[in-house]
């Protein structure tokens, strides 16, 4: 009878020995993949026709893409669904439309708004310019009428601080795509080509890589706030 106790008593143990593994593991792993199950459209700001800003032969859409594509590869390490409008040089203009860039910008916010998936955020990726060359460092516009955009842009905001030499806020925007668009979302410009070492920093895979974790632990610290 003895026996049977301690078998029984033995077999107990073994289970909750068994269950405390068990979640553990499950607990490692929302800390390795924060963003399963998030589902995020990553936007590559201009394209195809629009080359955005321009210095010499340094397109503004061409550093959008690239870092839209490390971008996606940060946000899909951490378990995140992610889409583009675009993944190479194209843009969303139809030959029937009278304004090309507005119809481009119309598709953009049909993309996001009515995918078939549930968008959880989307990130607009650009680079910004300016006539007085000091200017520089990234920053976060958001359009007022999403409560969510705010705290989207503040704790990408904090990470760009953390992570590069940006003392740029966060500002608000009234473009026509962000004014359109329900899905939470923010407007990123990566920093300025018209400054010098900016310019060269835009183009550097390392910095690029950069911009790309600082924007996922801003998304991650979202969901987190939310
Ligand atoms: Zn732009």
């Amino acid at each position: 009878m003895l026996k049977i106790k301690f078998k029984f008593f033995l077999i107990v143990i073994l289970i909750l020995i068994i269950l405390i593994i068990d979640k553990s593991a499950a607990i490692s792993h929302i800390d390795e993949f924060p963003l399963l199950g998030k589902v995020i459209f990553v936007d590559a700001g201009h394209g195809g026709r629009d080359p955005g800003v321009v210095y010499g032969n340094i397109y503004e859409k061409d550093i959008n893409l690239e870092i839209a594509k490390v971008l996606e590869e940060k946000l899909s390490l951490k378990g995140a669904t992610v889409f583009l409008t675009r993944d190479s040089d194209i843009d969303h203009s139809s030959v029937y439309d009278a304004h090309k860039k507005r119809g481009d910008l119309y598709r953009r916010i049909k993309m996001i708004d009515e995918n078939y998936l549930k968008i959880d955020i989307y990130l607009s990726i650009h680079v910004n310019w300016y006539k007085n060359s000091y200017y520089k460092g990234a920053e976060v516009l958001y359009y007022e009428g999403n409560k969510f955009n705010e705290i989207l842009a503040s704790s990408i905001q904090e990470k760009f601080k953390k992570n590069t030499s940006t003392n740029r806020e966060i500002t608000t925007t009234n473009l026509y795509m962000y004014k359109y668009i329900n899905t939470p979302g923010v407007l990123i410009e990566c920093g300025f080509l018209s400054n010098y070492q900016e310019r060269k920093l835009l183009q550097d895979k390392d910095y690029q890589a950069t911009l790309a974790i600082s924007i996922t632990e801003g998304v991650i610290e979202y969901f987190n706030n939310i």
